[in-house]
């Protein structure tokens, strides 16, 4: 690209695009990017670089799918549009898809986005026991650290102070207890006693909030965002048992874990939980499409259908389970399968692990976790105190890794200082190369540190 035609790309995405998060820096402009394929974007610079973030944006199958696009476009010929105040065939045969993939009887509400799949699982819950007469139950317990989404419910129920205080008065009704972030517990306590005593403070709350106001408990099966916080198996078991002792919606938020990420169909198959609902999105069109859903047992389908007063679900949201998006995801799961991704996805989280494993040496890394795919590197200033490493260190990992050509992230709170989790999360298509790739080039780095 002729440099004249390079700086009035990037003085336009100055004038006229507010992007996401970042204040616009005139010293680093943003990376402006122009194709990909598999695991490699290319930017307006024509530099390469291996996405290892992409997964956290679900481009599960790799860039550059040529079906996918087919798909779409066939599906945007026959019928681009319709509602599903009515009904369509891609939409149909997805949600037969989804149910194979979940294992279980469930009814499927599309929308655009996870924060959408959340709000659309929030109104469900409340309705669901006010037509059981239980109209008190409003309150939703979630945990510190989670994101579920940025509309005014969904934020209400993220567990972040840093994306929170600027907007609020939030949706109201939405409490918090803390994840069971074992690497933080205190000292003397097993892993599985720390794990069990998060779960009992679900219990707590329920209790001294009163149980009969509680409607649902919403949670990642990991954490993905607030810094890759991967369970005990306990503490999901138990979770589960508290939610059915109240008579308390457990509610899987699935949008990062869903779809193979996690090495299973869906993250919370890992500790055999039978959610009540579950929410899905990203990965469901491996971000190609904007598109979401919101899974709900059978059985709380039909409560609502069978009655007179609460049969209507009063949300219709234009755009949701639009036939493009729906033809496009179900090729997208059909390739997952073809290809065998899900496993693709345990392997190489394996492999990750074991090579990675040698940087717990290294004196900034405290911890490292991963489900599947999906690894948080928690970096501290000393080992002994746990203290985070301040926000200059990891941006300078993370800059030193991009200048090598490896995009990763970094997850956690700003405002209660632990934005200090390295986040890797490639596509589950990444080649053995991608892999050597990654670890090269972040072991390389960190020996710079
Ligand atoms: N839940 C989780 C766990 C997420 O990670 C996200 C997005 N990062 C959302 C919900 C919200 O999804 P969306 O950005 O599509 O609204």
């Amino acid at each position: 690209l002729l440099e004249s035609t390079r700086n009035d790309v990037i003085e336009k995405d100055r004038r006229y695009v507010w992007h996401h998060i970042s204040p616009y820096n005139d010293q680093v402009p943003p990376m402006v990017a122009t194709e990909a394929k598999g695991s490699w974007v290319t930017d307006i610079d024509g530099n390469r670089y291996l996405d290892a973030m992409s997964g956290l944006w679900c481009v599960n199958v790799g860039y550059g799918r040529e079906e996918l696009a087919a798909a779409a476009y066939e599906q945007l010929k026959i019928l681009p549009y319709f509602p599903l105040t009515q009904s369509h065939l891609p939409a149909i045969q997805l949600a037969e898809k989804l149910n194979e993939w979940l294992k279980g009887e469930y009814v499927i509400f599309f929308s655009n986005s996870g924060s959408d799949a959340n709000e659309v699982a929030f109104k469900i819950a409340r309705q669901y026991h006010q037509q059981k007469g239980q109209h008190s139950r409003y309150k939703f317990i979630s945990r510190y650290r989670a994101y579920h989404g940025n509309s005014m419910g969904a934020l209400a129920a993220t567990g972040q102070a840093q994306r929170k205080y600027k907007y609020e008065p939030l949706g109201t009704g939405f409490l918090h207890v803390c994840p069971p972030d074992s690497y933080r517990r205190p000292d003397g306590v097993t892993v599985e006693e720390f794990n069990l005593q998060c779960a009992q403070a679900i219990e707590n709350a329920i209790i001294w909030e009163g149980k009969e106001t509680i409607a649902g408990v919403i949670m990642e099966p990991a954490i993905t965002g607030g810094g890759v916080i991967v369970p005990h198996p306990v503490y999901m078991e138990k979770v589960q048992e508290i939610c059915q002792k109240y008579g308390v919606l457990l509610i899987i938020d699935e949008v990062i874990c869903g779809f193979g990420r996690t090495g299973k169909e869906f993250g919370h198959m890992h500790f055999g939980v039978k959610p009540d609902i579950v929410t899905m999105a990203k990965g469901l069109t491996s971000a190609y499409l904007p598109l979401s859903a919101t899974a709900v047992r059978k059985e709380i389908y039909e409560a609502f259908k069978n009655s007179a007063e609460y049969s209507h679900f009063r949300h219709v949201n234009t755009f949701g389970g639009n036939p493009a998006a729906c033809a496009l995801a179900i090729k997208n799961l059909e390739i997952m399968e073809r290809e065998g991704l899900i496993e693709r996805a345990r392997i190489l989280g394996e492999r990750l692990r074991e090579e990675m494993m040698e940087l717990l040496e290294h004196p900034l890394v405290g911890d490292i976790r991963s489900l599947g795919f999906l690894m948080g590197i928690e970096l501290v200033e000393s080992k002994k105190t746990k203290e985070p490493v301040s926000l200059e260190t990891i941006g300078k990992i993370i800059s030193a890794c991009k200048k090598k050509g490896l995009i990763i992230g970094k997850n956690g709170d700003t405002v209660a200082g632990f934005n200090n989790v390295l986040t890797l999360s490639p596509p589950l298509s990444s080649t053995d190369e991608d892999l050597d790739f990654i670890v090269n080039t972040l072991k390389t780095v960190m020996r710079q540190f």
